[in-house]
């Protein structure tokens, strides 16, 4: 069938095989065009690992320092004459690359927050790796069923105590708008502190080291957003931000146990704010976004999922010293986008930003292809209008 993108609100709902496997190879081929990572894992498990942050950690650790990866991602599947979402593709595409370049991958396709997927992957890197050098903890989702209560609890992106008002932008339209959110109830905070919070994480660590499956020495990861003051009601300050604080908590937890266990440790790493599926549901974010592109394109500091995270592997987790850390402890990959000249010039543009200006004001464009890129569209190289198999079995 010839796919074509059909995007509804924050979401396109369709996604291209062909294309995924190009982003995916893009990726690659950048990874290696940095050169190898000198000292890097050999031996990871990343958990959400089909798209975004955690896509990057794993293509970052296969091709940058050889690793063998198994990944756990939540995704629908293809079925006969409809696509798949594009982290079963990207997955597809990665493990083939993977293998071709005699690299071990396996998958796991499932709830990484339920004890059963826990297990197969225990089941697994005792079966087949042994031991784990690095855990890369980059889940984003929207609700967790406990895996003790079997209550579902969903995350909201709320600000509290007060409604928020800002500045909006319906990415697909190019309407600006104000938007006024509701501030989150006691319980929307704690439901949302569970699902994004650093329990699953924890208890994946405590897992693995039960199961003595956590090499001297290893190391995790989760990543975090700070952002900018203007987001930070609806972000830093919301219901998100009181899961990430509660992130940082599990951090030092998780890094006590590791520095115990031959000295390794877990880190939290702030990363830049990004095209991804999570972030394009986040209230005002995107507009921000499609501001922060444009002046740092303009300055040759833009970066994107696979640039960020080659960085921050290269040269804060591997490159054979302390990473260097702020006050609370965090590696900071969003540097660049945090200098005062470029949030001094957001803070200019941001008041100024209408509808009838947007595409001159802001890098709205490019906020548009990276979105399509997600799904696999707008690659180049790859033909639309060819027919086009979207079932394709996982590997
Ligand atoms: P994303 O939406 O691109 O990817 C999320 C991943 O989680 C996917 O692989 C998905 O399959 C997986 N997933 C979701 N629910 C799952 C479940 N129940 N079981 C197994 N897998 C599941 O997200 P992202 O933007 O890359 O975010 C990853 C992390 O990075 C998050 O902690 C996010 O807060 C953080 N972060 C994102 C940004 C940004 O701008 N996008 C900036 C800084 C930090």
């Amino acid at each position: 069938m010839i796919i074509t993108p059909k995007i509804r609100g924050f979401i396109c709902v369709t996604a291209h095989p062909d294309g995924c496997a190009a982003h995916v190879q893009e990726w690659i081929n950048y990874v290696k065009s940095k050169g190898p990572i000198t000292g890097g894992p050999k031996r990871v498990l990343v958990v959400g690992s089909s798209m975004g942050y955690g896509l990057a950690s794993r293509i970052t650790a296969a091709f940058g320092s050889g690793a063998a990866t198994m990944g756990v991602f939540f995704e629908r599947p293809s079925e006969e004459g409809r696509p798949a979402t594009p982290g079963w593709y990207n997955s597809i595409a990665f493990t083939q690359a993977a293998r071709a370049a005699g690299l071990y991958a396996r998958n796991f396709m499932g709830d990484a927050f339920s004890t059963e997927i826990k297990q197969q992957v225990l089941a697994a890197i005792k079966a087949d790796l042994g031991q784990i050098d690095l855990v890369v903890y980059s889940l984003a989702s929207p609700r967790r069923p406990h895996p003790q209560t079997g209550v579902i609890h969903k995350s909201v992106l709320k600000p509290i105590g007060a409604p928020y008002t800002n500045k909006t932008v319906d990415t697909d339209k190019g309407i600006v708008s104000e938007v006024t959110i509701e501030p989150a109830t006691e319980t929307e905070i704690s439901d949302t502190i569970t699902v994004m919070g650093g329990q699953d994480w924890e208890l994946w660590i405590q897992a693995l080291a039960d199961a003595h499956l956590l090499a001297p020495g290893a190391q995790s990861v989760a990543y975090t957003y700070i952002g900018p003051e203007v987001t930070w009601d609806i972000y830093k300050n919301g219901s998100i931000g009181m899961a990430k604080l509660d992130l940082e908590r599990a951090a030092r937890q998780i890094d006590a146990r590791l520095k115990a266990n031959g000295n390794g440790r877990a880190l939290i790493s702030v990363n830049k704010a990004l095209v991804t599926q999570s972030s394009s549901a986040i209230p005002v974010v995107p507009l921000y976004i499609a501001i922060l592109y444009k002046l740092m394109k303009a300055r040759g500091t833009h970066e994107g999922c696979i640039e960020q995270i080659q960085r921050l592997f290269a040269t804060q987790l591997y490159h054979g010293g302390q990473p260097q850390c702020d006050e609370a402890g965090r590696v900071r990959v969003d540097d660049w986008e945090m200098i005062p000249e470029i949030q001094d010039a957001v803070c200019a543009i941001w008041p100024a930003v209408t509808t009838e200006n947007l595409e001159a004001m802001t890098d709205i464009a490019g906020y548009r292809s990276e979105f399509l890129k997600l799904f696999g569209f707008g690659l180049a190289g790859v033909n639309y209008d060819a027919d086009s198999e979207p079932h394709v079995p996982m590997n």
